[in-house]
């Protein structure tokens, strides 16, 4: 991928040079190495010949929202999803993945059922939101920056912890895209060691938590990592990270119609809340066979008993449900045709 092939041929060059390279595919998104001025002849051609800037690519556009699906194919044939999500007040956020499959197998995760290929590499990860960008340009789009990246895509991101860290300090560099680290975040199932590794990270991002059940017994039926990470230890690392980096935690829930939706879970997932920079993302569920959404009234029930108890409640707007947005979906019905 572009970023591997441009360290092989400019790694040794002045420095000056990769920024010129840089500038060039990340923020004129040049898609041919003749579009680019500024690179000496010499080096151009090597480029050409050694660093294609070419993606393989399929976009599906959502009708009901403003979302938009890639499946990109990797040089070994591996297929990856990502997701654009574009709000109406101009903040264009990718939810990239970080693995082809997964291993953690997540009950109502299609990503999950798909079982582990391989952790993707950094510049497999930055060409995510580099289809992106240049779509943005190509359809002219009124706001075209990419402002806010979430690994909340394929993969659990904690498990391919350093190539996600080094593919952040890239979005960051303002010779790439120049995307705040406070605008990016890190979703984990609850991957103990690598939250504590980023409670150390000197860039400021944030930690999102899928916890989705609030009690050990039903989240380990849902997501058997937490056999592994209990609740308890879970929350310890979440209040160590909170306390040395004093930023907000956003914890995922995923409502599942009759499963973690009832008001006992909400009243048991108060208790767990009861820090004040704690935030509970209530996320209507996209349904991928083996689960049903909850209904509205189910929700807005769960969110009223978790506000009464003082927490802090967003929800996610049912992004992109007709493109099957949830993760892994459109990995899913492909290998299935295959
Ligand atoms: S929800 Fe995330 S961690 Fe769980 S199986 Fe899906 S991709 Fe993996």
């Amino acid at each position: 991928m572009i970023i591997e092939e441009l360290n092989n041929i400019l790694g040794k060059a002045p420095a000056f040079r990769m920024k010129q390279a840089y500038k060039s595919v990340f923020q004129d998104l040049i898609t041919d190495w003749s579009e680019n001025t500024t690179l000496p002849k010499e080096t151009r051609a090597d480029l050409k010949e050694a660093c294609s800037l070419d993606i393989s690519v399929e976009f599906a556009d959502s009708k009901k929202s403003d979302a938009l699906k890639a499946l990109i194919e990797l040089e070994d044939g591996a297929k990856v999803e990502t997701v654009l999500l574009r709000h109406s007040d101009g903040r264009n956020t990718a939810c990239i993945s970080s693995q082809v499959g997964c291993s953690l197998g997540c009950k109502f995760c299609a990503t999950g059922m798909l079982g582990m290929e391989r952790n993707l590499t950094v510049g497999e990860m930055v060409a995510q939101v580099l289809v992106f960008a240049r779509y943005l340009k190509e359809k002219k789009a009124k706001h075209q920056r990419i402002t806010n990246i979430v690994f909340m895509g394929m993969g659990e991101p904690m498990m391919n912890y350093q190539a996600v860290m080094e593919t952040i300090r890239l979005l960051n560099n303002t010779d790439v895209f120049g995307i705040g680290a406070r605008h990016m975040s890190i979703s984990t199932s609850g991957i103990i060691d690598g939250i504590e590794y980023l409670s150390n990270e000197p860039l400021q991002v944030n930690l999102a938590i899928s916890l989705h059940a609030p009690n050990d017994v039903l989240r380990s039926q849902l997501m058997p990592i937490n056999r592994k990470y209990g609740i308890k230890d879970l929350m310890n690392s979440v209040k160590h990270y909170r306390e040395k980096c004093g930023r907000r935690v956003m914890f995922e829930y995923i409502m599942l119609d009759g499963i973690n939706d009832a008001p006992e879970h909400a009243r048991e997932l108060a208790e767990l809340m009861q820090d004040k920079l704690y935030m509970v993302n209530l996320i209507r569920y996209n349904p991928t066979g083996v689960f049903k959404p909850s209904k509205a009234e189910k929700i807005e029930q769960f969110k009223r008993i978790l506000q009464r108890s003082g927490v802090h409640v967003t929800q996610r707007h049912a992004f992109g449900s007709d493109i099957n947005a949830a993760c892994g979906q459109l990995a899913t019905k492909r290998n299935k045709k295959a």
